[in-house]
């Protein structure tokens, strides 16, 4: 498994049109907004250098972005590093006794390959893994 770089970092908003104008203030341009039907998400991500900031509003009130909001208020929700074989990451992570929430990949935003790991294995972050 390669680590290649912070691929972006989640986080979670109430509403995602009002979120954005700050990221358009400091002059950051969304390259669009996508629903994730299977995570009940509608995420837009704003590019920042080689990393971006994904904003995720909930598009049901009992998702799992809904849920975090109302145990811990908007902010940042997880970190994403990009890694070059997400499939060896996940069989690497798992033999080394880290607890996973996905042991196999999904697909989310723009049809990464994605995968998350229990905060309760990371010192309490939500770490996604990402491919593209
Ligand atoms: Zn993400």
């Amino acid at each position: 498994m390669r680590i290649l770089k912070i691929d972006h970092i989640g986080i979670a908003v109430k509403n995602l049109a009002e979120s954005a104008k700050l990221y358009e203030m400091l002059g950051i341009q969304s390259t669009g907004s996508e629903v994730v039907a299977e995570q009940q998400v509608k995420v837009s991500f704003f590019p920042v250098g080689d990393s971006e900031i994904e904003l995720l509003e909930s598009t049901s009130p009992d998702g799992p972005i809904a849920r975090y909001i109302e145990k811990n208020g908007e902010g940042i929700q997880h970190l994403a590093l990009r890694v070059d074989d997400i499939e060896a990451a996940l069989e690497e992570l798992k033999a080394n006794g880290i607890r996973l929430i996905d042991e196999k990949p999904r697909y989310g935003a723009g049809g990464a390959k994605i995968a998350f790991v229990h905060p309760k294995s990371t010192g309490g972050i939500l770490l996604e893994l990402s491919q593209r």
